[in-house]
């Protein structure tokens, strides 16, 4: 063919790294067939959907089969029944100015984050590294030119705008609490992103997708925070709360007060939903809403206490062996330095060998990610304390 392709597809960078984690695994597998694999490089849940999830699903599939309470297309920005439910959500948490009118529900939070350039201009990008590689990739598909802000020890992996506010008019990305670090942002420093955005002028784009796991005083989302709502899309997802990896819905909060060039960027995310996306199926808000109140939050909130569980004990042995390490308190995720400035690949080998156990290398979330490794706790309570036993060894 002759046709132009968008090319910018070029200037994302091949990423091999699942690939080669499997492939390295594999081929310890063939090597000993009768050593036990721990999985701890996964980022997704492992327990079922609750059952007062499942039923609210089922009593929606019935309904679907009978002519009176059938349903076609659903609303596009979502039903007002689930649009509610994260409105009285974000009530519970801190945020009563975020309605129902500004929340808009979809298939997940990675759609979401690929959609959002759509809606913005040329605009320079700042993302904090390492990070969650949707942010990155997106941006750069669309041409936009990406630079990075370091996480590292010195900021316990929570980086703070930079000092000089004379630049252009940026889109940031913020991750809190963050995959891959698991390190979550307090009061002041959120604020601090949160002036520097109103300072120049940019739009904080904040990834709010493990909220569920904060239980330190520590903010749940961004509209905590004064000013936000004049600054901040906050994308959100039922993924790592309730389970819905699977299933697939999540949202986006676009407040009225985000304004730029005197149009009002609700009307941009509204015509672009309404345009490229016709909804989520009745079935999945019905088990989506069930996830936020009564039996069903309590079930939810049980299983992220179970991932919890898991964090922390991988904490106490890191902690106990002086081992640096962030995240593993309001957060699935474990970030810790490799022992004895071992890369992220010769660690990976090295427990892959010694304990037979899986994780990802820090590689694979940008520059400042070298020399670190995420271990996940989406595994079993079982295969946690089995890790822990050997990490003791260290
Ligand atoms: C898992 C995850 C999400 C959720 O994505 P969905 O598409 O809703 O499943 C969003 N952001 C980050 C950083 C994640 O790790």
């Amino acid at each position: 063919m002759e046709i132009k392709l968008n090319n910018h597809f070029l200037d994302v960078k091949e990423t091999y790294l699942f690939s080669d984690i499997a492939k390295r695994v594999k081929k310890f597998q063939e090597e000993n067939p009768d050593r036990e694999i721990i999985r701890m490089g996964i980022g997704d849940v492992t327990l079922p959907l609750p059952a007062s999830v499942t039923s609210a699903m089922e009593n929606a599939v019935k309904e679907m089969a009978s002519k009176e309470t059938f349903h076609g297309y659903p609303p596009e920005y979502g039903y007002d029944f689930l649009r509610d439910a994260i409105a009285a959500h974000y009530k519970e948490i801190g945020a009563p100015a975020i309605t129902s009118n500004v929340i808009y529900v979809s298939d997940g939070a990675k759609s979401d984050l690929g959609n959002l350039p759509d809606i913005l201009g040329d605009n320079p990008v700042i993302i904090p590294d390492p990070v969650y590689p949707v942010y990155v990739d997106s941006n750069l598909m669309n041409g936009r030119k990406v630079s990075f802000v370091a996480g590292n020890k010195e900021n316990d992996f929570l980086p703070l705008p930079p000092a000089d506010t004379n630049i252009e008019p940026s889109v940031i990305y913020i991750c809190s609490p963050n995959n891959p670090t698991g390190a979550v942002y307090s009061y002041e420093g959120l604020t601090a992103w949160v002036n520097f955005a109103i300072k120049t002028g940019s739009l904080i784009i904040f990834d709010a997708a493990y909220e569920a796991f904060i239980t330190e005083d520590k903010p749940h989302t961004i509209y905590e925070i004064p000013g936000a709502d004049t600054c901040a899309i906050e994308i959100s997802s039922f993924s790592k709360f309730a389970g819905f990896t699977g299933v697939r819905c999540g949202w986006t909060v676009v407040p009225d007060g985000l304004e730029a060039g005197g149009i009002k960027l609700s009307k941009f995310w509204a015509r672009r939903q309404a345009t490229k996306f016709n909804g989520v199926s009745y079935v999945t808000q019905k088990g989506a809403a069930a996830s936020l109140s009564g039996q069903g939050l309590e079930d939810c909130k049980a299983n992220i206490a179970y991932y919890k569980r898991n964090a922390a004990a991988l904490a106490e042995v890191f902690t106990q062996k002086g081992i640096y390490f962030t995240g593993g308190v309001n957060s699935p995720y474990i970030w810790l330095k490799c022992p004895d400035n071992m890369g992220g690949w010769e660690f990976f080998d090295s427990i892959l060998n010694r304990f037979g156990i899986v994780g990802t290398p820090g590689e694979g979330f940008g520059e400042n990610g070298a020399g670190y490794f995420r271990l996940t706790a989406f595994g079993s309570y079982e295969n946690t304390l089995k890790a822990c036993e050997f990490f003791k060894t260290l």
